[in-house]
């Protein structure tokens, strides 16, 4: 239920911000290390939120390739790639547990929260090169905001890891997206999460081995 939430915040901020005047707010969480436990099979809540991790990887990577097709910036194809294998590493944990591929071709989402948020996305994404930049700062700091959530409702190693692995990406995409914000002359407000979380994020570091630090 709390994802929904999530979601619709999200929503109501695009639509609230197409003319982006007053980004802010927010009401992001903190993480908490969860003891690890080796199971071998999910919580209901665990497999629907891989289910929805899987599409919501795939919102990223539609939103990403489309934008590069429309205004050409390398960030957009080279953050599309590693999309891509964040949607292939949450497939590995989807078939580990054999539960059914939801994702569908380019553009198109089996969940009809995801199907509204892609289409707001890219109707925010496809007005200005900026408006792009921040589109893909929104998407990672919802996914990251998610990704908190589910990090907070399993104790599944294999999941940790995976979740941990994502945010990881997350943050250094947030990092990318704001470098090229501020290198246009904007200071980054943060859009759904708090500010200072933003702000510990992008004042450090690109963190390296993302995908090897969490194996
Ligand atoms: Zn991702
Ligand atoms: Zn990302």
């Amino acid at each position: 239920m709390v994802r929904k939430i999530t979601l619709l915040i999200a929503l109501s901020i695009l639509i609230l911000t197409q003319v982006h005047a007053g980004w802010g707010g927010g009401n992001g969480r903190g993480w908490r290390g969860g003891q690890e436990q080796v199971v071998d099979s999910l919580t209901s809540e665990e497999a629907q939120h891989l289910l929805l991790l899987r599409e919501e990887e795939k919102v990223a990577r539609d939103v990403y390739d489309l934008l590069y097709q429309q205004w050409g910036l390398f960030i957009f194809s080279n953050i599309a790639s590693a999309e891509q294998r964040h949607m292939d590493s949450v497939l590995a944990q989807l078939q580990r547990y054999g539960l059914v591929d939801p994702a569908l071709q380019p553009g198109v989402f089996g969940n009809q929260e995801l199907q509204a948020l892609y289409d707001s996305l890219i109707l925010q994404g496809t007005s200005s090169e900026m408006d792009a930049l921040l589109t893909g700062a929104l998407i990672e700091e919802v996914d990251m905001q998610d990704l908190h959530e589910m990090l907070e409702a399993t104790e599944n190693s294999g999941l940790t890891r995976l979740y941990q692995k994502l945010l990881c990406g997350s943050r250094n995409h947030l990092r990318a997206f704001v470098r090229q914000i501020e290198s246009r002359g904007m200071v980054y407000q943060a859009q759904v999460m708090d500010q200072a979380a933003v702000d510990q994020i992008v004042d450090s570091p690109m963190e390296r081995g993302c995908g090897r630090r969490y194996r």
